[in-house]
């Protein structure tokens, strides 16, 4: 197909996304146990958006020309060929159209693998796919656990592999793919900074940390966990900040007044109370949550009171270990050299965040910070057009944007000789 037939299928698929949006939603909460109300609102629309803008995008794709004088040459921007997705559970749909739809714009096929826990809604983009006009065998699903990743990320018939995932998976991932030298994007976890100055508007700063620590459980990659406030604004930011998360309602993920709902599974609510429990063994200050919530209609879920601790400091482990659960931890700084630099001391390099009104000031720690992604005044905002994706062991390669292009395209240069052969013997 044309860059533009393709474009016109994927343009299908955004219609019918759109049209299914609330039934998708439903069971991405059934999945996850994420609230309908984000479901609703985000999963299924940031997934539609993407396809749309790749849709946009298919027709642009293109090689270059090159005068050479009497001869010339040429680039083909050519697909990879069969690539394959595989998905982390915390936003399944969302995963499977950021993969899908710049690997399918750039004329490649893909083989989708989602979470084993979060199978449901990958297979309903398919059925999306297939009614869009999308020829069978194009984009496919294949269910299973870490095996089957595993045999889809070896299988010598494979060009690239999408992995979201932890960072262990990613560096399994890898090594796998470095034995048949296949193309790697790396989507991996993070333990992002958000930096509060003490010049920030501070309800501002408090409603991003909330967004950046307690959205979907806490279960976003891109989270700003290590929160950096200056200590001339700890006890003002802390009294805000504990009010706003004990007002916020946990319980039934399909109430649509509910704003935190049920994590993932028993084992990863255990290993979240397990680091809660860790946090007060070295020394935070709880303020608030961390526990299981006492009303009994939740008992039987995987329901976590989110979590503000104070006090932090930066060898605790949940200052530096991805929880991926809705705990937030406080630290305070002085000076800002001192605070780019603890920012920075992480093997992760996701996201950042920075508060402040000095321009000159957000600049300079943009520049300074190790991440792939920062917000100025803001948290967790990934538009489709932005490139999205981390520095140091967060991740390789980049989702979103044009630059995705890159990723799922491969350049042929073709010379062209105008004149004759000139042989020297
Ligand atoms: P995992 O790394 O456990 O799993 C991710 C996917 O990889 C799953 O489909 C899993 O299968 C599969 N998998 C596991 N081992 C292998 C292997 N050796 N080879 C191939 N595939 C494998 O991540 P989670 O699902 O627990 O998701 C949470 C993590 O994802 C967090 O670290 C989070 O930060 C990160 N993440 C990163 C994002 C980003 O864009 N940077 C966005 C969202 C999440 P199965 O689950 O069936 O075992």
């Amino acid at each position: 197909m044309s860059g533009a037939q393709r474009g016109r299928v994927l343009n299908r698929a955004v219609q019918l996304l759109r049209q299914r949006n609330d039934e998708i939603a439903a069971l991405e909460v059934a999945d996850t146990g994420k609230p309908i109300s984000e479901a609703i609102a985000v999963d299924v629309a940031s997934g539609a958006d993407c396809i749309e803008y790749f849709a946009g995008a298919a027709a642009t794709i293109h090689g270059d020309h090159f005068d050479l004088g009497a001869s010339w040459a040429y680039t083909r921007r050519e697909p990879l060929g069969v690539c394959v997705g595989i998905g982390a559970w915390n936003y399944p749909v969302q995963i499977a159209c950021w993969k899908s739809a710049p690997a399918l714009a750039c004329g490649n096929s893909m083989v989708f693998k989602p979470a084993e826990l979060t199978p449901l809604t990958a297979m309903v983009l398919a059925e999306i796919y297939t009614e869009a006009g999308l020829p069978d065998g194009v984009f496919n699903v294949v269910q299973g656990d870490a095996r089957v990743g595993r045999a889809l990320t070896a299988h010598p018939g494979v060009a690239k592999v999408s992995l979201t995932g932890e960072v262990g998976t990613g560096r399994n991932v890898m090594a796998d793919a470095a034995r048949t030298l296949k193309h790697v994007t790396l989507e991996l976890g993070g333990k992002s900074p958000l930096i509060v100055f003490d010049d920030a508007n501070i309800d501002n700063a408090v409603s991003a940390a909330m967004m950046a620590n307690f959205y979907t459980q806490g279960e976003i990659c891109s989270n700003g966990t290590r929160v950096f406030v200056h200590r001339s604004i700890i006890n003002v930011f802390l009294e805000r900040l504990v009010a706003r998360v004990q007002a916020m309602k946990i319980g039934d993920p399909t109430d649509p007044s509910v704003h935190v709902g049920a994590l993932i599974s028993v084992d990863h609510m255990n290993k979240v109370l397990g680091y809660v429990a860790a946090g007060v063994a070295e020394g935070a200050r709880l303020l608030c949550g961390g526990t299981r919530p006492t009303d009994a209609s939740l008992a039987s879920g995987n329901f976590v009171v989110p979590a503000v601790f104070a006090e932090c400091t930066d060898n605790m482990s949940i200052v530096r270990e991805e929880i991926f659960g809705p705990v937030m931890s406080v630290l305070t700084f002085d000076n800002e050299a001192e605070v780019v630099a603890r920012a920075n001391d992480t093997e992760f390099g996701l996201a950042a965040g920075v508060f402040t009104r000095d321009i000159q000031r957000a600049h300079r720690v943009v520049a300074a910070l190790e991440a792939g992604t920062i917000w100025i005044n803001n948290y967790n905002i990934t538009p489709i057009e932005v490139p999205f994706g981390g520095y140091k062991q967060s991740g390789i390669g980049r989702e979103n944007s044009l630059a995705a292009i890159n990723h799922y395209t491969q350049l042929k240069s073709v010379y062209v000789e105008m004149g004759d052969v000139d042989a020297p013997y």
